[in-house]
């Protein structure tokens, strides 16, 4: 910690300096509200099946801590991040009650830490349960962990050769209490995909050569593929976060972002004038444009969307994004619409998070985790 940042209470330091909305080139509102009807939505749709929250990288770019706070406000109690830090920082936001699981597992070394914030890894390898199994006898009781196994994505997780092997060695699990066995689908949103029903069945198969314990398979969209899929804990993210769980169909969520950026400056072009960097753009004939303070560092990626919105008005971008700045043709709107300060929308009720990925040739998960640290953010319906 340097010295400036010394007299500051920890989770400020952590998070980066809140953005004053006076300060902010851009607001992005994240409503809460939306978030816990997501997921009384995604539980609707378990039956009884109790549903976990996903709130790895710092919540989809939306804010793990208030994400985490708004979905114990609902009745959820275990938690998925992705790093052994993000756990750290997690365990410190929400008090020592609820489980929080590291799916990338632990570094090696790392054990002790993971011990003292008594957070549960998931173990990926034979590896990592030898070392979880030492911590447990070093510590004198059976540490709580999650087993990973590869049913056919080849990303994280046991091969099955490696859950045969450790079936056969009675003493693999010393030290070790299995409180989840689970997989990950690579194919769920699409749910004529082969390899769901594949993975599916390796899945049974292999946790039977494990511990007994609660079994966890499906993500958002594993979800939508009916109860065969839901086994003992759903693990949704993207769809908490409004993002179509079913792509091929409407999307079963309420959004949950708004992006607002501020107008900088606006002007009259004459034809032919030259917009933006390498002049991509020629006026073909006078128009007026408006220079926004949002650009690719703050996540809007040169080739995202297009268009901003206002009220129900497309006002499309003219020339290039740049890092702070993005020019829009504004000639649409009666002069004296838009001025300095006023906002336009860019993700909303206009424009989704999964409209803007499609534009991209991204997806809406990709949009959501870059979105930048400059903006004002708000956190509505708490
Ligand atoms: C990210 C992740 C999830 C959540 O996936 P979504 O598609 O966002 O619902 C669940 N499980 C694992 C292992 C993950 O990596």
């Amino acid at each position: 910690m340097n010295e400036a940042s010394k007299n500051l209470p920890e989770s400020i330091v952590a998070q980066g300096e809140p953005v004053s909305e006076a300060a902010a080139g851009a607001i992005l509102t994240i409503d809460l509200g939306a978030i816990r009807e997501n997921y009384r939505r995604l539980k609707a749709q378990l039956g009884g099946v109790p549903c976990a929250g996903v709130v790895k990288a710092d919540g989809y770019g939306l804010g793990a801590a208030p994400v985490a706070s708004a979905l114990s406000a609902e009745g959820c109690t275990t938690f998925f991040v992705a790093l052994l830090a993000e756990g750290l920082a997690l365990r410190k936001a929400l008090g020592p009650r609820p489980a929080i699981h590291v799916l990338n597992g632990l570094p090696p070394g790392s054990e002790p830490e993971a011990v003292a914030a008594d957070l549960v890894p998931v173990i990926n390898s034979a590896g990592q349960l030898k070392a979880w199994s030492n911590a447990g006898q070093q510590a004198g009781r059976k540490l709580p962990a999650a087993i990973q196994v590869d049913s056919g994505m080849s990303r994280l997780g046991m091969p099955p050769a490696e859950v045969e092997a450790i079936s056969q060695d009675p003493r693999a699990f010393d030290g070790v209490d299995v409180v989840l066995v689970m997989s990950h689908l690579a194919c769920a949103d699409e749910p004529q995909h082969p390899a769901n029903e594949r993975q599916w069945l390796a899945f049974e198969r292999l946790r039977k050569m494990l511990p007994e314990a609660p079994a966890s398979i499906a993500n958002s969209s594993g979800i939508f593929l009916g109860s065969a899929f839901h086994f003992d804990l759903a693990r949704p993210g993207a769809a908490l976060y409004g993002i179509n769980p079913t792509p091929s169909e409407p999307n079963p969520m309420l959004p949950v972002v708004r992006l607002q950026a501020k107008v900088v400056q606006t002007r009259s072009l004459e034809k032919g004038a030259g917009v933006g960097y390498g002049h991509t753009f020629r006026a073909t004939g006078p128009l007026r444009a408006a220079t926004i303070s949002l650009g690719y560092a703050d996540g809007w990626h040169r080739r995202a969307a297009s268009a901003a919105w206002f009220d129900t008005v497309r006002l499309p971008f003219l020339g290039r994004v740049s890092m702070d700045s993005i020019i829009l043709d504004i000639s649409v709107l009666p002069a004296g619409t838009l001025g300095e300060g006023d906002l336009v929308e860019l993700l909303g009720p206009s424009q989704s998070v999964d409209e803007a990925a499609g534009h991209a040739g991204t997806i809406g998960y990709e949009i959501l985790t870059s979105l930048g640290p400059r903006f004002h953010r708000r956190y509505v319906n708490r």
